[in-house]
């Protein structure tokens, strides 16, 4: 595929090999996949900022669930982080929150459909050992649908404890992290009742896997990824 020769491994300064394909010129088909309103922007929400200063960048943005309420907040999030996207479409479902595994089959069907309507050239989905039933459950569909893609699994910090040991990183300039836990913070409004649920969260959690890896700028999203192939 044309699209992966954008996948174009180079040697930084500092002698370490990065991926890019963040690059602003580079021509990319994102899908992104959230079980609620906010796990996208809090999993993968620098990321999508910066794939979404690229010039060519088209971005299919789905959540699986979410009441009246929240439905507005998660179509508020996704406008916001793509703002300034033009290629993009956004799809809130309303499959029952928490109980995913079970009306899985109606998900699954979701999927086969959503897989007729976008070829993606990168996932950004839900860790495959997230304790959350919802996240893990769209996490197994995607890998099991998308047969032939990259995928990259973002990580929720939450209650469970069940951060891992991620192998994929995303560097992040102050500018973006601002702009990150500040739209978040601002959005979903519902959320602020949860003790966690504060921009001390989300910057600290970027903060230790900019330690992982050595960013410049401190701070970096991390990802879980399970193949490559080139
Ligand atoms: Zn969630």
């Amino acid at each position: 595929m044309e699209e992966w020769e954008q996948l174009e491994i180079v040697r930084e300064q500092s002698g370490m090999l990065k991926l890019k394909f963040l690059e602003k010129s580079s021509r990319l088909s994102v899908l992104c996949l959230g079980s609620h309103p906010d796990d996208i922007e809090i999993g993968c929400g620098g990321t999508i900022l910066r794939l979404a200063e690229g010039s060519d960048v088209q971005f299919y943005w789905s959540v699986l669930s979410g009441n009246a309420e929240r439905s507005k907040e998660a179509r508020k999030g996704a406008n916001a982080f793509l703002e300034n996207v033009r290629s993009k479409k956004v799809d809130i479902q309303q499959f029952r929150e928490s109980y995913f595994p079970f009306v899985g089959a109606h998900i699954k069907d979701y999927f086969e459909k959503l897989k007729k309507e976008f070829s993606p050239d990168l996932i950004l989905t839900h860790y495959s050992n997230d304790a959350h039933q919802d996240h893990r459950l769209i996490a197994d569909l995607t890998w099991n649908t998308f047969r032939d893609h990259f995928i990259l699994e973002y990580e929720v910090p939450k209650y469970d404890g069940d951060l891992g040991i991620p192998n994929f990183y995303v560097h992040l300039d102050e500018p973006l992290v601002q702009m990150k836990t500040g739209l978040i913070s601002s959005i979903f409004k519902t959320q602020k009742e949860k003790q966690w649920f504060t921009e001390e969260t989300f910057r600290s959690i970027l903060r230790i896997r900019g330690i992982e890896s050595n960013s410049p700028s401190k701070y970096a999203e991390a990802f879980h990824c399970r193949k490559i192939v080139f």
